[in-house]
C-alpha cells in the first residue's frame, strides 16, 4: 500500500474534531503556550494568575485518579481554549470549582479577575449544585436553573459541558454506581443541550461515552465488530473515497472529501430502532464533501447522483431549511457498490463550521468577513430567541413535569417542514398539531383559530402535520383559545398563550361559578344575598384571606374555600341551628362555566344523570355521575361532594361513550355512521378492533342530553348487524 492510500485510509478510521484529545492531561505551562497562540500577552498573563490562584486554592485535593485537583480545570480550560474563547471564560474555567470545593468567595474573585469573571464562576457551581435525580419533578427543576442559566450566559453552560466532558473522559476512576448515573444524566441533559446548541463535538463525544458506561457490554461488542468490518471493507471504502474525488473533479468542483466512521452510538441506535443486526448495518461509513459556495453544494450533488444511485426519500436540503440549531448541509443517501449505502453530507466551509461549533463558533470564527459574521449573529440571534421563548413558557408553567416535557419536545426535535399558503415554509416538532401551526404563524392566528385546511381540505385542528402539508388556517374575529387544545398541542409557544389566554379568561368565570356557589350556600342559611353591603363583603373577604369580593368569589370558584363556610360565617347564629340540606340547594349546571367546571373523562355525565361534583383545590369543581366507580370509594369522605342538578336552559353538546358490538360485515359502519347523522349527532372519535366475525366499535359522540341518547341507541338497534349496544360509564 502506497503512502497516500494509507493517509486515505486514516482519514477514513478517525473521526476529525476540534476539541483536543481525550486521555491526555496537561499541564499548566503546555497549557498557556496553547493559550497564546490566539491571545494577547495581557491575556495569557491575566490566565496565569488565575492558574497560580487556582492551583493555590486546590492544594491538597486530589481527584479520585490520584491527580492533583488542579488538572481537571486545566483540561476544562484547554478544552474551551481550542474553541477560541474569550478570556472571561477562560479564567471562569480555571476557577470553575473553587468556589464550590475551597473557601475562596465571590467577592475574592471578583476583586481579583472583575465582576464578569465571578459572575461565571458563581453561575457554575449554582449549576454544579444540581444534583439530579430520578424523580421527574426535582429534574425538572434543575432543568429551569440550568435553562435560566442559560439564557442570561450562554458561556456559563459552554464551561459546564466542557467540565461534564472532562468529567466523563475520566469517568473510570470513579465507582461503578456513579459512572452510570452520571453518564445517565449526560445522556438524558448535557448531550441534547449540546445538540441544541449545536455544539456538535461536544454532542458526540458525550453520548459516546454516556453510551460505552451505560451499556459497557454492548460498547465492546460493537467496537470489535466494528474493527472487524473496518478490515474487510478497507478496499470498498477506498475505492468509493476514490470515485468520489474523480467524480467532483470531472464536474470539475473543488472540494474536501472526507469519510468517516459512524459513531457507535449512532450505529447501536439504529440496530435497537429497526430491530437489525450488526451484520445487517452496512452504512457505517460517512462521507463529507466540504465545497466554496452553495451553488457548489447543489452542483456537487447532481454529480454524486449520477456516479450512485440516490436511495428514494433519502434527501434532505437542510440548507434551504435549516435545522433549529443553525445546522446546514445536504443530506443524501447513495447506493454504492456491493448494494453498500453511502451517507453524504455536502456543505460549504463556513456550514461545516459552524456544523461542528455550534454556538461557539461566534469565538472560533470570529472574523473580517462580514458575511460570515452576519450569518454568525444570525445563529447567536436565534438561540438567544430560542431560549427566550423557553424562559416565557417556564415563567408560565408551574408544573414542573409538565414543562420538562416542553423542553424533551424542543430538545430531541424531530421535525417536518410544512409550508403556509404563501409558501413560507415553517419547521415544527414532529407530531406538531394545525393549532400548534397557528400558533407559529402568529399568537393572533392561534387565538382565533377555528378550523384548518390541508392541502386543500377540510380537516380537524387536533390533525397531526406531515411533511410537505400546505396548511391554511381559517379564523374567526370572535374565536377564543379551547381548553381542550391543551390535551395536544406539541409546542412550548401554543402552550404557554393557551395558557395564558385561558388563565385571564378563567378569573372571569370562577368568579362568576365562586358567586352561583355563594349564592347557593347562602341561600341554605336563608340569608338574601343582595341584603349584603359593601363593608359586610370587606369583612368577609379579609376573614377569608382574600384581598377583594371578586377574589374571594373567584377563590371559592376554585375550590380553595368551601362555599358553605364562607356563608356560615354570614349567617346569623340563631339561624344555623335551622340548616336543612334541601334538594332546591343542589347547584345547577349550565355545561357552560368554562374552566372551572369539569365534567369527569371516566363516566362523561351528561345532562339527565344524576350528578354529584368534587371541588378540588385550584382547579374548581369536577363532575361525576354519582355512580360512576371511580368515586365510589371516595364515598366515605361524603362531605366534601356536592349535590348538584342540571340546569333547565343547557344549550352545548356533552361527549358520551357507547361501545357496540357489530357483525362483521360490508358496509357495517357507514350503515352505522349514517344512523348517528340521522340523528343529529356528532362522531368525535372511533375505535374499531375485532376478532374476525365481530367487531367492536367504540364511540364518541356528542349528544344534548339522556334523551338523544336513548333516541340515538334506539336508532342504532335498528341496524341488523348491531348485536350489542352500551353506553359507557367508567
Ligand atoms: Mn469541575
Amino acid at each position: 500500500m502506497s503512502q497516500l492510500e494509507r493517509r486515505k485510509i486514516k482519514e477514513i478510521t478517525t473521526p476529525a474534531g476540534i476539541l483536543p484529545h481525550s486521555s491526555v492531561s496537561i499541564s499548566g505551562a503546555e497549557l498557556l503556550h496553547e493559550l497564546a497562540g490566539y491571545l494577547k500577552p495581557e491575556d495569557v498573563s491575566q490566565l496565569q494568575s488565575a492558574y497560580l490562584f487556582s492551583q493555590e486554592a486546590h492544594s491538597g485535593q486530589y481527584r479520585e485518579s490520584g491527580e492533583p485537583y488542579i488538572s481537571h480545570p486545566l483540561a476544562v480550560t484547554s478544552i474551551l481554549g481550542r474553541m477560541h474563547l474569550d478570556t472571561q471564560t477562560l479564567t471562569a474555567a480555571l476557577l470553575h470549582d473553587v468556589m464550590e470545593d475551597t473557601h475562596v468567595s465571590k467577592s475574592e474573585i471578583s476583586d481579583q479577575f472583575g465582576k464578569s469573571v465571578a459572575d461565571l464562576v458563581d453561575g457554575v457551581s449554582k449549576l454544579d449544585k444540581i444534583e439530579f435525580q430520578t424523580h421527574a419533578d426535582a429534574q425538572a427543576e434543575n432543568f429551569r436553573k440550568m435553562l435560566l442559566a442559560m439564557a442570561r450566559d450562554v458561556r456559563v453552560v459552554l464551561i459546564k459541558l466542557a467540565d461534564r466532558l472532562h468529567n466523563m473522559r475520566t469517568l473510570d476512576a470513579r465507582s461503578p454506581e456513579k459512572r452510570k448515573r452520571t453518564a445517565r444524566e449526560t445522556m438524558e441533559i448535557y448531550a441534547p443541550i449540546a445538540n441544541r446548541l449545536g455544539l456538535n463535538n461536544f454532542y458526540q463525544e458525550l453520548q459516546e461515552l454516556s453510551f460505552q458506561y451505560l451499556f459497557p457490554t454492548r460498547y465492546k461488542v460493537l467496537t470489535k465488530a466494528t474493527k472487524a468490518v473496518r478490515g474487510n471493507r478497507r478496499e470498498v471504502l477506498k475505492k468509493i473515497l476514490d470515485g468520489i474525488r474523480q467524480c467532483l473533479h470531472e464536474a470539475e468542483i473543488n472540494a474536501e472529501v472526507n469519510g468517516r466512521e459512524k459513531q457507535l452510538y449512532s450505529i447501536y441506535k439504529k440496530m435497537v430502532e429497526k430491530h437489525l443486526t450488526f451484520s445487517e448495518i452496512f452504512d457505517i461509513y460517512g462521507f463529507r464533501v466540504v465545497v466554496k459556495d452553495i451553488p457548489s453544494c447543489y452542483v456537487a450533488l447532481g454529480a454524486l447522483h449520477s456516479l450512485y444511485n440516490p436511495i428514494p426519500g433519502k434527501f434532505k436540503d437542510y440548507i434551504a431549511i435549516p435545522k433549529e440549531n443553525g445546522y446546514q448541509s445536504l443530506h443524501s443517501t447513495l447506493l454504492g457498490p456491493y448494494g453498500m449505502p453511502i451517507e453524504m453530507q455536502i456543505r460549504t466551509d463556513e456550514m461545516h463550521r459552524i456544523a461542528e461549533a455550534g454556538v461557539a463558533s461566534h469565538w472560533l470564527y470570529k472574523s473580517s468577513d462580514s458575511d460570515l459574521n452576519s450569518n454568525l449573529n444570525d445563529m447567536h440571534l436565534r438561540t438567544h430567541q430560542w431560549l427566550q421563548g423557553l424562559l416565557e413558557t417556564l415563567s408560565d408553567s408551574n408544573d414542573s413535569v409538565e414543562f420538562l416535557e416542553h423542553l424533551k419536545v424542543d430538545l430531541f426535535p424531530g421535525e417536518v417542514y410544512v409550508c403556509t399558503p404563501q409558501g413560507k415554509i415553517l419547521a415544527l416538532p414532529r407530531d406538531s398539531t394545525a393549532v400548534d401551526f397557528a400558533y407559529a404563524v402568529h399568537t393572533d392566528i392561534g387565538n382565533c383559530c377555528v378550523a384548518v385546511k390541508i392541502n386543500g381540505e377540510n380537516a380537524s385542528l387536533r390533525t397531526k402535520l406531515r411533511s410537505g402539508d400546505r396548511v391554511e388556517i381559517i379564523t374567526s374575529p370572535h374565536a377564543e383559545p379551547n381548553p381542550a387544545w391543551l390535551t395536544y398541542v406539541l409546542t412550548g409557544k401554543a402552550r404557554s398563550h393557551i395558557r395564558h389566554f385561558l388563565k385571564t379568561m378563567q378569573s372571569e368565570e370562577s368568579a362568576e361559578f365562586g358567586r352561583r356557589l355563594l349564592n347557593q350556600a347562602l341561600l341554605s342559611f336563608n340569608v338574601n344575598p343582595d341584603t349584603l353591603n359593601a363593608a359586610q363583603w370587606q369583612k368577609l373577604a379579609r376573614e377569608s384571606g382574600a384581598k377583594s369580593k371578586k377574589e374571594l368569589l373567584k377563590d371559592m370558584g376554585l375550590g380553595k374555600h368551601l362555599p358553605a363556610v364562607v356563608a356560615k360565617r354570614l349567617a346569623k347564629p340563631e339561624k344555623t341551628a335551622s340548616r336543612k340540606s334541601k334538594t332546591s340547594d343542589a347547584i345547577s349546571i349550565l355545561g357552560t362555566e368554562g374552566l372551572v367546571v369539569q365534567f369527569a373523562k371516566c363516566c362523561h355525565p351528561i345532562p339527565g344523570d344524576h350528578i354529584v361534583g368534587l371541588i378540588k383545590k385550584n382547579h374548581g369543581l369536577l363532575i361525576h355521575i354519582h355512580d360512576c366507580p371511580s368515586i365510589v370509594k371516595n364515598r366515605k369522605n361524603m362531605n366534601s361532594w356536592l349535590d348538584l342538578t342540571w340546569s333547565q336552559d343547557i344549550a352545548r353538546l356533552f361527549e358520551a361513550n357507547i361501545k357496540m358490538v357489530v357483525a362483521n360485515q360490508r358496509g357495517v359502519l357507514a350503515r352505522v355512521a349514517a344512523s348517528i347523522a340521522e340523528d343529529d349527532s356528532n362522531i368525535d372519535n372511533i375505535s374499531m378492533v375485532g376478532d374476525g366475525a365481530h367487531n367492536t366499535l367504540d364511540f364518541t359522540l356528542q349528544v344534548s342530553n339522556r334523551q338523544h341518547l336513548a333516541q340515538l341507541m334506539r336508532g342504532l338497534r335498528q341496524i341488523r348487524e348491531v348485536t350489542r349496544i352500551t353506553r359507557v360509564k367508567g
